[in-house]
């Protein structure tokens, strides 16, 4: 690794020794960005990988709601804003015991690299709250998100900071948290995305980081001429990620054999049908071991490691992160996976990603490969400034669009800085490069 961005790593361990998923986002971020700090020696003058990788602003608050039992719950709220040299800040919101100051600040590391990729006018930020909505009633969801929006009003805004969903976060959630904005600083404006098509929403916001994955993924296996067509797909999850891309992996031509959730993953040899899927997870927020009843033929296994033991010819982790450890990797790589996109942030560890490029495996870094989810968002804040409603097709022409120049440009920095076929270090370069340049621009702030 490039010494100033050694000693940059070596300062935040010291620093943040309490929070291993921000250091290990930095750690893969400063080691891939050292070709591109050896060609400017001027970033070191400027701080500019000290101010990079240190928020601009974080806020931590309080929660207090009531359960419908009467009882006063208490949770942690969390805004990370992290940069806003290239736009105002903009990243999703995650609801989920896990969920803490590592954890907010890791996530929106990623969002700004991921962002700048996009090609669109957006910086990078992150959220979200201990809370967990699983088991919660809607009243209780929905007396959470107003708690919760009753603090964060005040810190975000259409051309301040424009919040959007992530794990735990839904349409269902979105509509209380806007409802809710709306009604404070009464005003109706894209201070959210993610929105309902009603009130401002985007068609294609739902499918977008899932149809995205795949496009992303269509791209990089044909530099080795290969399709989807009659792959083997195994895909972990079974959330908003997880679902369109098993829908559209489908459409062209692949067979999705098995799919999760936090207790356990199914295996069905004919295909999982997406349909039962959305049945089960989007209307009837049960268990995945539900499909069973739908198809008695599929398998039902509990823990969720196993899941990458299935042979299989691609895999995409959309669940969650670290969810894919070296020895899940070791098994892929056994079974002959040829490809491995990351629809979830950093599902893969970083000895996971080793073994990949070690062994010749295509790899989609999540900042890539998931950045259709995002690129969308910027679409409707788009959209809601014009007071437009683009159709269905014009969206997801774009997202396609938007996902091939992602991917162009992961591949030509990987090429250019002498790493090809490393998206990995090409993601991590192209999406710098325009922050470092406009941070650069702007002397010490
Ligand atoms: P959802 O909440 O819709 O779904 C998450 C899925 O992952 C669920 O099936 C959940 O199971 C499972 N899961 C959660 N935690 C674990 C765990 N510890 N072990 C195994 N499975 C787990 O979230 P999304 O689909 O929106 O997000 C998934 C990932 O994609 C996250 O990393 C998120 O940051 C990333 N992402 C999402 C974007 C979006 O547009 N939604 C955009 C870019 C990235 P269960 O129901 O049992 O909890």
């Amino acid at each position: 690794m490039n010494s100033y961005a050694e000693s940059v790593l070596n300062n935040l361990r010291k620093r943040y020794p309490h929070e291993p998923e921000y250091l290990q986002a930095a750690t893969e971020i400063l080691e891939s960005l050292s070709a591109v700090i050896e060609k400017h020696p001027e970033y070191e003058k400027a701080g500019l990988l000290e101010r990079f990788v240190e928020p601009e602003r974080m806020v931590t608050f309080r929660v207090s709601w009531v359960d419908d039992s009467g009882k006063v719950r208490v949770n942690t709220g969390y805004r990370v804003q992290f940069n806003s040299a290239i736009g105002p800040y903009k990243g999703g919101l995650r609801f989920h015991p896990t969920v803490n100051a590592s954890v907010i600040k890791f996530l929106g590391l990623e969002q700004i690299l991921k962002n700048s990729l996009t090609g669109l006018p957006i910086g990078g930020a992150k959220g979200g709250s201990d809370f967990d909505p699983k088991g919660k009633s809607d009243a209780e969801v929905m007396r959470f998100c107003q708690a919760f929006v009753s603090e964060l009003f005040r810190h975000i805004g259409p051309d301040i900071d424009v919040p959007a969903g992530d794990i735990g976060v839904g349409a269902r959630e979105i509509g209380y948290m806007y409802g809710y904005y709306k009604k404070l600083v009464n005003a109706n404006e894209c201070a959210f995305t993610g929105r309902g098509i009603s009130y401002g929403g985007s068609l294609v916001r739902k499918e977008a980081t899932g149809y995205g994955l795949v496009y992303f993924t269509r791209e990089m296996l044909k530099t080795k001429g290969e399709k989807f067509k009659d792959k083997k797909v195994v895909i972990s999850g079974s959330g908003n990620v997880a679902i369109y891309a098993n829908e559209k992996a489908t459409q062209m031509g692949a067979k999705v054999i098995a799919m999760s959730d936090s207790d356990g993953y199914i295996y069905d040899k004919d295909g999982v049908d997406v349909e039962i899927i959305k049945k089960i997870k989007e209307v009837e927020r049960k268990r995945i071991s539900e499909y069973l009843k739908y198809r008695p033929d599929a398998k039902y296994i509990q823990g969720c490691n196993g899941i990458w033991t299935i042979p299989c010819d691609i895999a995409l982790p959309c669940a969650t992160q670290n969810e894919l450890d070296a020895g899940s990797a070791s098994a892929l790589i056994k079974n002959g996976c040829i490809a491995v996109a990351e629809g979830a942030n950093m599902p893969c560890t970083l000895e996971a990603v080793k073994l990949f490029l070690d062994f010749g495996v295509l790899f989609a870094p999540a900042k890539a490969a998931n950045a259709g989810g995002v690129a969308i968002s910027a679409l409707e804040m788009a959209q809601a400034s014009q007071r437009m409603f683009w159709s269905f097709d014009r969206v997801d022409k774009e997202l396609d669009n938007i996902m091939v120049n992602i991917f162009k440009q992961c591949a030509d920095a990987a090429q250019e800085y002498g790493f090809p076929g490393n998206y990995v270090v090409g993601a991590n370069i192209a999406g710098f490069v325009k922050v470092a340049d406009a941070m650069m621009a702007y002397g010490i702030v």
